[in-house]
């Protein structure tokens, strides 16, 4: 479970994300819409201590990612243990991030290694799991620059899921892609959807939105202005500023 709570940010006096509130429970898809600016990946990056907060907290399975409370005050943590606590949170970019001089089983089993101190043995058959499981078995061997930018999305996919976070994050996952490589990457992200894990994704793809999510939250102006099932917020939206949004990305 994810627990935004009042959460407001500023950068140099422009306030980009004012008292967000936005709790996701375990095994919940949720995506944020909005239009450019609105706050949504700041939002995400809050998750998992990307962005700091000025005011309010976020907790992922009851935890503080980046704070301890210390006599009744969040204090920031040292980025060790900021680290460790982030392994919670999976982060999936636009860009997918990969290691170049690791290949695709490398850069899955690097994290759990590291982190978690699986062996390099366990750690690579894992991998190797989960790359069938995102539909790249028999390319683990390869390096990033000999796969097409949605199985290296794939790669960054499983990469995250390799360390069984409580929550993933998706910030405009295919945003990067060729729109024919677009298909496979959702595909993916459906499936991990169906299994029951935790989802907070920001997407411009309305349709998948639509699909896949439990609950659709939109943002403007840093502020959530309504939420509510896929079929609430894009075919009966209640608020003016929403149904403008919707009528022009529908
Ligand atoms: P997009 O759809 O274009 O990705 P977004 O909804 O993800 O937009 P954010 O990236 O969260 O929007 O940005 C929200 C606001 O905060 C924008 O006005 C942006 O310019 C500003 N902003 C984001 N990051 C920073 C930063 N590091 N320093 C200053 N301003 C920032
Ligand atoms: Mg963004």
């Amino acid at each position: 479970e994810v627990v935004i709570d009042a959460v407001s940010k500023s950068y140099s006096g422009t306030q980009v994300l004012n008292d967000v509130s936005l709790t996701v429970a375990a095994g919940e898809v949720v995506t944020l819409i909005g239009p450019s600016g609105s706050g949504k990946s700041t939002l995400l990056r809050t998750v998992n201590h990307l962005e700091t907060v000025d005011s309010g907290s976020v907790t992922v399975g009851g935890e503080y990612i980046g704070y301890a409370l210390r006599g009744g005050a969040l204090h920031e943590l040292p980025e060790r243990e900021v680290l460790r606590r982030r392994t919670k949170v999976g982060l999936v970019f636009q860009h997918f991030n990969l290691f170049p001089h690791l290949t695709a089983v490398e850069n899955i089993a690097i994290a759990p290694v590291s982190l978690k101190r699986l062996s390099q043995a366990e750690a690579t058959e894992r991998a190797r799991a989960l790359l069938a499981r995102v539909g790249l078995e028999g390319h683990g061997d390869k390096f990033p620059r000999q796969l097409s930018g949605g199985q290296q999305q794939r790669v960054a996919i499983a990469r995250a899921l390799a360390l069984e976070p409580e929550v993933l994050l998706f910030d405009e996952p295919t945003s990067a892609l060729d729109p024919e490589l677009v298909g496979e990457v959702l595909e993916v992200i459906r499936e991990v959807a169906g299994d029951g894990t935790t989802l907070l994704i920001v997407t411009h793809e309305i349709g998948f939105a639509r699909e896949v999510s439990d609950r659709i939250v939109f943002l403007d102006g840093g502020e959530i202005v309504e939420q509510g099932t896929p079929e609430q917020i894009l075919s009966h939206p209640t608020q003016q500023r929403t149904r403008d949004f919707v009528s022009r990305v529908l």
